[in-house]
C-alpha cells in the first residue's frame, strides 16, 4: 500500500499515511485531529511504468597509444 505524506495547516505537523491509491485524495485527519491538512507530493512512484534511465558508462579517450606521453608532437 502506497504512503502519503500530509501536512497538518492548523499545528504544521507533516505525518504519514498509508491508504489505498484510490483514496489518495481523501481528506487526511492529522495525529492532532485537525483536518485542515494539505497532500504533499512524495516520491513514491505512482502511476506505475517510472524505469530509470539507462546509464552508459563515459566514454573514455585516449586509450595510452602514441601522442599520449608526447613521442609524436
Ligand atoms: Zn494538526
Amino acid at each position: 500500500m502506497p504512503r502519503y505524506e500530509y501536512r497538518c495547516r492548523k499545528c504544521d505537523t507533516q505525518f504519514e499515511l498509508s491508504r489505498p491509491m484510490a483514496e489518495s485524495g481523501a481528506p487526511a485527519t492529522c495525529p492532532d485531529g485537525h483536518g485542515d491538512t494539505v497532500k504533499l507530493l512524495s516520491t513514491v512512484a505512482v502511476g506505475g511504468g517510472a524505469s530509470a534511465p539507462a546509464m552508459s558508462a563515459p566514454q573514455s579517450g585516449g586509450g595510452g597509444g602514441c601522442c599520449g606521453g608526447g613521442c609524436c608532437g
